[in-house]
């Protein structure tokens, strides 16, 4: 079976192409044929060796898998029900869906939910997932499209694209922060309203700006963070979930003492069954599919090299979806 494989031995890192086996793979009650998986960022640094995301070695990347169940010993699955894997530590301490076929634990996986293809599934994949997770944290802060717009950075990635396109359709108002201005019109059919360089906040600023947003979906971090609390209306709430430009945090109390704006940290990682559940089942009613189509690309696993490594630098558009059966 195909799989990408990444190791290290005598501080060489290497990833490549290469044959492994049924016996090779690790312990876990389902064995799943992986349909489609995706290009996240954590698997930009997984396969690129960028930063220490993986753990074990030799691993296979590929921190999220849709597929169909080969093999069970869970009550839960059987052979041939369609699911879906995101995080638990697949892909960095686990065996990871850049293979033909994944062993993994029953509990990390999803049933496929009815609404969904496993292409479709995966064109979300973890950075969507992560987009609703976010969204979740804004409503149960109380959040609506009355409250005021909504900001997001990293507009034209992963979890901004997603997340640009659910705010639009449950009828808020979404201002997008983007460094590629060649895609503003991407983002205006996404459904954003607004559009802000990201030059204008990624720079060290005021510890309290004129009020702008009612809350946020940061997935950039650094100054940009900061920038958007300064920014926060009264009563406000940011949901942050990455660090596409740092893992620093330079704000000040200010937002929070003084105009009782919330930060919401989201993980999609460890995130609980049932809220996993509630996420999918939001993605399923509120994600228009042409839209997810219109942001996503298909590649197979030898093409994952050069897009890893431009989508470190930032120029990658929307969800790459890679096609790992063949
Ligand atoms: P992408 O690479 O698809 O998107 C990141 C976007 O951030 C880029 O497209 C770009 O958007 C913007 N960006 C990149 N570099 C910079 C920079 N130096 N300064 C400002 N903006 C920058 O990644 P994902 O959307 O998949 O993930 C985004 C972040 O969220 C990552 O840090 C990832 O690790 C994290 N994440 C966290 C999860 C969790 O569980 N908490 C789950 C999934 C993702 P533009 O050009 O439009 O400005």
């Amino acid at each position: 079976m195909k799989a990408i494989l990444v190791d290290k031995a005598d501080d060489r890192y290497t990833a490549q192409i290469t044959d492994i086996s049924t016996a090779d793979l690790p312990a876990g009650d389902v064995t799943v044929g992986v349909e489609y998986s995706t290009l996240n960022y954590k698997d930009s640094l997984a396969i690129t060796g960028a930063s220490p995301v993986v753990r074990r070695f030799p691993m296979v990347p590929g921190i999220d898998f849709a597929g169909t169940v080969v093999d069970s010993e869970s009550e839960e699955f059987a052979v041939g029900d369609r699911v879906l894997l995101n995080g638990w530590g697949v892909g960095e301490t686990h065996w990871g869906g850049y293979a033909e076929v994944a062993r993994v634990e029953s509990d990390w996986l999803i049933p496929m939910p009815s609404a969904f293809t496993t292409q479709q599934a995966m064109a979300i994949g973890t950075a969507g997932y992560t987009a609703m997770l976010c969204v979740l944290a804004l409503e149960d802060h109380g959040a609506s499209p009355m409250s005021g717009p909504v900001v997001v950075t990293g507009a034209t990635g992963g979890v901004g694209s997603v997340a640009v396109a659910i705010l639009a359709k449950l009828g808020y108002d979404v201002i997008a922060v983007t460094g590629k201005t060649e895609e503003h019109e991407y983002l205006s059919r996404l459904g954003a309203s607004e559009i802000i360089d990201r030059a204008e906040m990624s720079e060290p600023g005021r510890p309290l700006g004129k009020e702008r947003w009612a809350g946020a979906i940061d997935s950039v971090g650094s100054h940009t963070l900061a920038n958007v609390l300064a920014s926060t209306k009264y009563g406000g709430t940011v949901a942050a979930c990455g660090l596409a430009r740092g893992m620093d945090l330079p704000a000040t109390v200010l937002p929070f003492i003084l105009r009782s704006v919330t930060l919401a940290g989201v993980d999609s990682v460890h995130c609980p069954r049932p809220r996993r559940m509630e996420a999918w089942g939001r993605l399923a009613a509120d994600l228009d599919l042409d839209l997810l189509e219109e942001m996503s690309a298909e590649v197979r696993l030898e093409g994952l090299f050069e897009l890893a490594r431009r989508q470190l630098e930032g120029g990658i558009k929307g969800r790459t979806i890679v096609k790992v059966k063949s």
